[in-house]
């Protein structure tokens, strides 16, 4: 889970420069629930810093998802999603609306691994739901 004091000591100790639009980016993710794309970061951001770029916010991202801070989500081809709760969660998106909402299960998707599968050890796993939500549903 993305803490924003946190964010900042990891960023320093990796050599990254601690800019006032970093620490927008970070201040903006933390305690979201939303899953923003790099594009709803860099839209509520630019109006403040109009000097920001697009490539800032990835970087920055990229760097909090290197030392576990948040997670990128690859589920849809075209963009990114950041979500700043890294607790093991499954996704769902919205195929109408493009909504992502989370989802915890109560039991773990326990996966059982044989040896003839050829898989040493499993690190992360992502699961994606699609369908609508019950906002679309219920048009
Ligand atoms: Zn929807
Ligand atoms: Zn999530």
């Amino acid at each position: 889970m993305l803490k924003l004091e946190e964010g900042m000591k990891h960023l320093q100790d990796r050599g990254a420069k601690l800019t006032a639009q970093r620490i927008a980016i970070m201040a903006s993710l933390e305690n979201r629930r939303d899953h923003p794309s790099a594009e709803m970061i860099f839209s509520e951001l630019k109006p403040l810093y109009p000097t920001l770029s697009i490539a800032t916010v990835y970087s920055t991202a990229h760097l909090l998802a290197q030392v576990s801070m948040i997670r990128i989500l690859s589920i849809d081809e075209k963009r990114v999603f950041f979500d700043p709760d890294t607790n093991p969660h499954a996704h769902f998106m919205c195929t109408k609306c493009k909504r992502i909402i989370d989802m915890r299960s109560d039991h773990e998707m326990r996966i059982q691994l044989k040896p003839e599968d050829g898989i040493f050890s499993i690190d992360s796993t992502e699961v994606f739901h699609y369908g609508l939500c019950s906002n679309c549903g219920n048009l």
